[in-house]
């Protein structure tokens, strides 16, 4: 069935770059883009016209929050909070628990990827907070989580993430990370199962991927099984490293390596290696690009970095920089890692934290990280089918209206919609074809009753930090509010008195 849209701006393709087309087209036949341009000559099935908007290649989210919220309570926290947001070592010995029933779970993933589609991403790779976990996902929990994809019609690469150590807070009030060797490799049994249900599946939309928690919460051996395996498989892996100091330190304790070393080591950079965050390399630094430095290095393995420029501003880091990454020659994609799952917003605070680092106004293109939402990710992910709008290429299509009288005027079509806008401008997306958002809503889902649900999840989940916290404090004492809660005086009727 072919199917003509049509909008005031189009960004397709000239085969090497992003190109601007107004008053444009794309015709796709199935999953495919059949053609992209003007005036297409031939019948279709099936028009509509988006008007004043800008069809668009989908954004590609390799970090993306698979979670309700998380960043809205610890980003902003004392130190002396901060260490109650952890678990407690008695906690991690005798305590541990799920917070959430599987059928609840299954509700914070139906929140997760409903509000992911509804920010324009067409294709996403889940990180999840384990911290509400009693350790870290398992088979069963994926398997749920990849009917919730397909039932939206996302483009989902995932798996369980999984560990061996979880970061605690002692009764001494220190920051360690406590080991259960057997628990890691059982959920590398687990990641490996869902790989099979996940090809099993054989579902274009649906792919395993090896996601395994933050580099310091896996041994060494969990670091080597997972590389081993996922070369015999050809598959991809997703490590968060070079994202605090405190790595490594905790490593050269518990492996007697630092970061670099270690995916060296374990054989993880013989890997289809995604790195979120890299914000710990000091790119200024010219030891950073020399032979055999940190940036060196990471092009060398043919690393791909998921910059989350808002997560990281807001947990005051920053990639430094941008520019310097992309010129070392490493594949720089994008990723939301929190809420709001929002590309647009994290292009807007990366390109400009990009300025700032480089002290120019020209440094941190706007191309560049479209680039990296879109062409990037898809070189990521191995997939050059993806990315771009092109015959031949996944129609994989987000739709942002321009129209509305807030946006203000219209200079260039993107620069508009990062400077002024966000992604709630995205009206509609398609996924293989499948229209996925439609007018700014999910066809088949009730979003009133999903954020009713979601807020009575995210209530409980953040009441639970105090059974977790080692001096048990109340949730008000761990995230104070803003302003303390009014004593709201309460009004009685005269002949009550
Ligand atoms: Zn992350």
């Amino acid at each position: 069935m072919y199917k003509k849209i049509s909008a005031r701006y189009v960004l397709g393709s000239d085969g090497t770059q992003h190109t601007l087309i107004e008053d444009g087209e794309v015709v796709f036949d199935g999953d495919s883009i059949v053609f992209v341009g003007r005036n297409y000559a031939g019948p279709v099935d099936e028009e509509r016209d988006y008007g004043q908007s800008l069809v668009m290649p989908g954004l590609i989210d390799l970090d993306a929050l698979a979670d309700i919220d998380h960043l809205i309570l610890d980003s902003w926290s004392s130190p002396e909070v901060a260490a109650g947001h952890l678990w407690s070592d008695d906690y991690f010995a005798n305590r541990r628990r799920d917070v959430f029933t599987p059928p609840e779970r299954s509700v914070v993933r139906k929140f997760a990827l409903a509000q992911l589609a509804l920010h324009g991403i067409t294709t996403y790779m889940p990180i999840a907070s384990e911290i509400h976990s009693s350790w870290a996902e398992g088979y069963d929990e994926l398997v749920d989580m990849a009917e919730t994809s397909r039932r939206i019609g996302l483009r989902g690469y995932l798996g369980p993430a999984y560990r061996s150590g979880v970061h605690v807070t002692t009764a001494t009030g220190d920051r360690a990370v406590h080991f259960d060797e057997a628990l890691g490799l059982a959920g590398l049994r687990d990641a490996e199962r869902f790989m099979d249900h996940a090809a099993g599946l054989e579902d274009p939309l649906i792919t395993g991927a090896f996601l395994p928690c933050r580099i310091e919460t896996l041994s060494e051996d969990l670091m080597r099984e997972t590389a081993r395996i996922a070369r015999e498989r050809d598959a991809l892996v997703r490590l968060h490293c070079l994202q605090s100091p405190l790595e490594d330190e905790f490593l050269q304790r518990s492996a007697g390596r630092g970061v670099l070393e270690l995916l060296d080591f374990t054989g993880l950079f013989g890997t289809r290696l995604l790195i979120p965050h890299a914000v710990v390399i000091d790119g200024a630094d010219a030891v950073a690009s020399a032979p055999g430095g940190p940036l060196e290095t990471l092009a060398r393995h043919g690393v791909s970095i998921v910059h989350c420029p808002m997560t990281s501003f807001r947990y005051q880091k920053q990639l430094v920089s941008f520019d310097r990454f992309r010129t070392a020659g490493i594949n720089l994609c994008l990723g939301t890692d929190s809420f709001p799952p929002d590309l647009v917003r994290g292009m807007d605070v990366g390109m400009h934290l990009t300025r700032m680092i480089e002290g120019r106004p020209d440094a941190g293109a706007l191309a560049d990280y479209f680039n990296a939402a879109t062409l990037g990710g898809a070189r990521a992910l191995g997939r050059a089918d993806l990315g771009r709008l092109a015959p031949g290429m996944q129609a994989d299509i987000t739709v942002v209206s321009l129209g509305h009288f807030g946006d203000g005027v219209v200079e260039d079509p993107l620069r508009t919609l990062v400077l002024n806008g966000t992604a709630r401008q995205v009206t509609d997306t398609f996924v293989a074809g499948r229209p996925v958002v439609v007018d700014g809503a999910l066809p088949g889902i009730d979003l009133d009753a999903l954020r009713v649900e979601g807020q009575r999840l995210f209530d409980r989940m953040r009441a639970a930090y105090s059974g977790r916290d080692v001096q048990f404090r109340e949730p008000d004492v761990l995230f104070p509010p803003t302003y303390p809660h009014a004593e709201v005086a309460v009004a009685v009727a005269v002949n009550d008195r």
